[in-house]
């Protein structure tokens, strides 16, 4: 089995070293009494669950998978999934920092995002049944009428009701404007809801007693396209009116599908055969309530690669401290040995430190960006709010593809670590790696985040929410512009800064006069930016690293940092300058290729 240890000391880290999250978040009223104690016992505790209660359950959900009974229409977990899934509910974790006014614990966003951290380490297909809720929760509680409200929420946040989300259809994936699920308005107020919806994560399963999809269909008398979308709340058993469950609904999983990785998770073909359902947020608006859920689950499957990038490294040093082969090229090392433990080759070392500053840089990242979604949902202040969301808009894209990107490197990496035992199955690692690579896959490709990124989110605007973020390097430069030890941390990102704006705007101008351009640029435009912004976060890191080292600190952890901080600019950074070159050599070469295709 493979191992895990929490990182509860880097979490401790970025929260209250570098961020000063409980500081920081006493500003708002919801959080007047937040203390570094509580946040700190309340991870230790998150940490207990995962490494106890999941990690042992993830191999048994990779060998096992789910099954579907076709007379029943219901679906089985793996072996242990429903217990854990009740000690989840038990332990009072589905409301961690939901709404106290819904009975949940109100607790920061970004403890709840650390816990999810640490139960994608250990179990991303499990992970993936509670995780869903969140944004199911999230689109109810803001364009949900307050019956929906009263409803539904308080179920979700006690974990007694789990939610999906249902938009894809076998003709429509990255397009939904193709959509043809129908629904009909009843004089009730009520809808009918009609058609079929592939690929559902957590459609049916046996670890809830109801389920709430949040279900994109077309009104019958809506417009063609996008615009003709509305969301609808579809629970699996209609909702009794004392809140408990009634009659079957007309929604049901007719095939669960076979894949590469997360089988403990049941991805369903959902049928809806006239499926009652009421409406969430006003017809023909129903991407603009689906989006937030989309963008709570996309911050969800960044986090999801972040956790599979940390426990791919821990299991990956273990190994490489105790497995010896061959000597050290510089002479050897462990003479009482036959052979070198493999941490010795430079190379199994490159492998080692990409997870871990690709682990470490992007938790940095999804913590700023967790206490970013606090601000825009719960600052008292407005300016404060908008600010908050535009940047966090500006950093989801990053957040989904970077960070899922790296965590395809760093898995696939960290399983040749382990030579050919990597790719046996005893060891854990080829489960990582395939559980890895749907997460650049789902909710919008990687491709179409960096569509957003550039097209939307940056050009957009003409670069307003990428020019503030620069703002953020600029203070940081003045801050220790003069300290020579920073040099090496803050010069590479003030260049890149500098950079970026020409870069952007050139980008821009071609666009401009054809959007093919833009296509081209898109996804090494995202590479740019994501290490951009997590090396601005590596330089912070390096910041407080040197304070304490400076202070006689003699705690290892601070030079650890300091190390792959140094890594991290001098052999992953530099990936900058090739994905702007090829950036630039622009759409002709991927287009003018008739006879490539013919
Ligand atoms: C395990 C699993 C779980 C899932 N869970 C859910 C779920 O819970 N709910 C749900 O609704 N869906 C879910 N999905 C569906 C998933 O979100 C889609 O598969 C994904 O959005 C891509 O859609 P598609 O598969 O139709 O690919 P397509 O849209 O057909 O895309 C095919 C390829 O074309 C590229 N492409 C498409 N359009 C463009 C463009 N404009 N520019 C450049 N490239 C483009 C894509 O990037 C991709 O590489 C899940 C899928 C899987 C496999």
């Amino acid at each position: 089995m493979a191992v895990y240890t929490p990182p509860l000391r880097d979490m401790q880290f970025l929260m209250h070293e570098v961020f000063h999250v409980v500081d920081d978040l006493k500003t708002l009223p919801r959080h007047a009494d937040l203390d570094v104690d509580t946040v700190n016992a309340v991870l230790e505790e998150a940490g207990k669950f995962a490494s106890d209660v999941l990690l042992p359950l993830n191999a048994v959900g990779d060998t096992e998978g789910c099954a579907l009974d076709v007379s029943t229409h219901e679906v089985r977990t793996p072996t242990g999934f429903k217990e854990a899934y009740a000690q989840y509910v038990e332990g009072g974790w589905p409301g961690l920092s939901s709404d106290p006014q819904y009975g949940g614990q109100g607790l920061p966003l970004v403890v709840n995002q650390c816990f999810y951290e640490m139960m994608n380490s250990t179990n991303q297909a499990w992970t993936m049944y509670p995780g869903l809720t969140h944004g199911a929760h999230a689109a109810v509680h803001a364009y949900g009428t307050d019956e929906q409200k009263a409803i539904y929420l308080p179920k979700m946040v006690s974990g007694e009701w789990t939610g999906t989300m249902c938009l894809t259809e076998p003709h429509c994936g990255t397009d939904l404007g193709l959509m043809r699920t129908k629904a009909e308005a009843m004089p009730d107020g009520t809808y009918r809801i009609t058609g079929t919806k592939i690929f559902i994560s957590a459609g049916e399963h046996n670890l809830s007693g109801n389920i709430v999809h949040l279900v994109l269909a077309r009104l019958t008398d809506a417009p063609p396209g996008i615009k003709g979308v509305s969301l609808f709340v579809v629970p699996k058993f209609l909702p009794t009116a004392d809140g408990g469950v009634g009659a079957r609904n007309t929604i049901h999983c007719s095939r669960l599908e076979n894949k590469m990785g997360i089988h403990g998770n049941a991805t369903c073909q959902m049928e809806l055969e006239g499926a009652i359902g009421t409406m969430v947020g006003q017809p023909n608006k129903g991407m603009a309530a689906m989006f937030v859920m989309m963008n709570a689950a996309r911050l969800g499957v960044g986090n999801q690669s972040l956790g599979l990038t940390e426990v791919a490294y821990q299991n990956a040093l273990v190994y490489a401290k105790e497995r010896i082969q061959m000597r050290s090229l510089s002479g050897p090392k462990a003479k009482d040995k036959p052979a070198d433990p493999i941490l010795v080759h430079p190379d199994v070392r490159k492998m080692l430190l990409t997870a871990k500053a690709y682990a470490e840089g992007g938790r940095a990242l999804m913590v700023y960006s967790s206490i970013l979604l606090e601000k825009e949902h719960y600052h008292p202040d407005e300016k404060v709010r908008k600010d908050s969301g535009e940047m966090l808009s500006m950093l989801t894209p990053i957040v989904k593809a970077f960070l899922t990107d790296n965590g395809w490197i760093a898995t696939s990496g960290c399983l040749q670590v382990f030579g050919g035992h990597g790719f046996i199955k005893e060891t854990g690692m080829e489960q990582l790696v395939r559980d890895a690579r749907i997460n650049l896959i789902y909710e919008g490709t990687n491709t179409i985040q960096s569509l957003d990124l550039l097209g939307r989110k940056v050009l957009g605007n003409n670069g307003a929410t990428l020019k503030k973020f620069g703002k953020l390097i600029a203070q940081l430069v003045e801050e220790e512009g003069v300290n020579e030890d920073m040099a090496e941390f803050i010069n590479p990102i003030a260049m890149l800064g500098d950079k970026m704006t020409k870069f952007t705007t050139e980008l821009g101008f071609k666009g401009f006069q054809n959007a093919d351009e833009v296509g081209a640029a898109a996804v090494d435009y995202l590479r740019v930016a994501g290490h951009l912004v997590v090396g601005y976060f590596w330089a912070r890191m390096a910041q407080v690293a040197l304070a304490e080292i400076a202070k006689g600190n003699t705690d290892s952890f601070y030079k650890a940092k300091l190390q792959t901080a140094r890594f991290y600019f001098a052999r992953l950074f530099p990936e900058t300058a090739s994905c702007m070159l090829t950036a630039r050599t622009g759409a002709k070469v991927l287009m003018d290729t008739d006879a490539v295709f013919a």
